[in-house]
């Protein structure tokens, strides 16, 4: 059986205060409405991640961080490591964001190593993938995804790419408020899947958590969680606000209600 995930990328965004006032909300709101099933991930910035942390002992969510580095550890200034995070009994870092990918040039090679370093470290990597505007205009859209999955994630044995939770998120659909129908989702995450059984088998494409990213908001998660190859979602701008995220966790069917 599949793992249901949703996972809040907060990015740059929040105080302290105002992040341990959502991560409480949340966290009541997911206690109260029960999530049996699911689960949920908070990727705060990295200064809160040791509050988030402790929040977490009284509330049912995971913690996640946004990024680690490529690195071991050493003379990397401003660089936070993978074994650090674990340190903090943080299970999940996202790694590959097309952020990342675009604004600090991180390549399909720096993001590989970031992902060893993570299955290293027993920190389950939420990898991202996708492709930009021009990409799927010229239908080159399954090229430029299959390219990043061979090289970020395919040198990964079976009970290695297992930990992985495999984010699409179409760049093009990233904080645009432009989302990618439920049918051009199903159909990339069944490509996705398709990969996965080519490469290794079928009860491991099968089993592997594939959610989307992309302006996923209370009033199109229904219809996108429903589609049968996707498991839940990457969520941005809509996991700011208390109200709006627990209204996406709710939107993901489990299998017993699927
Ligand atoms: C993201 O940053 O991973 C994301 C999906 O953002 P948004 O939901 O704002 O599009």
């Amino acid at each position: 059986m599949r793992k249901k995930i949703v996972a809040g990328n907060w990015k740059m965004n929040k105080t302290f205060d105002d992040a341990e006032n959502l991560i409480v909300e949340i966290g009541t709101g997911l206690r109260e409405m029960g999530i049996e099933g699911k689960e949920v991930v908070l990727c705060p910035p990295f200064l809160f991640t040791e509050m988030t942390v402790d929040l977490s002992q009284e509330h049912p969510f995971y913690v996640g961080v946004q990024d680690i580095s490529e690195h071991e550890e050493g003379a990397y200034t401003g660089e936070i490591s993978a074994q650090m995070v674990r340190s903090l009994e943080t299970n999940f870092a996202i790694i590959g964001h097309s952020e990342r990918r675009m604004h600090f040039n991180e390549d399909d090679e720096v993001v590989a190593r970031k992902v060893d370093m993570a299955i290293k470290n027993s920190i389950n990597p939420i990898f991202c993938c996708g492709e930009q505007l021009e990409a799927r205009k010229d239908e080159k859209h399954f090229d430029v995804v299959r390219g990043q999955i061979e090289e970020g994630l395919f040198h990964l044995d079976k009970s290695e790419l297992i930990n992985v939770v495999i984010a699409y998120e179409p760049i093009w659909a990233i904080g645009t408020g432009e989302t990618a129908s439920p049918e051009q989702a199903q159909e990339m995450h069944a490509f996705i899947r398709n990969l996965i059984s080519v490469k290794y088998n079928n009860e491991l494409a099968d089993s592997v958590t594939i959610v989307y990213g992309g302006s996923v908001k209370p009033d199109n998660a229904v219809e996108i969680f429903g589609k049968p190859d996707v498991d839940g979602g990457l969520i941005g701008g809509a996991s700011l606000d208390a109200k709006g995220f627990l209204k996406i966790v709710a939107a993901l069917p489990t299998d017993d209600n699927n």
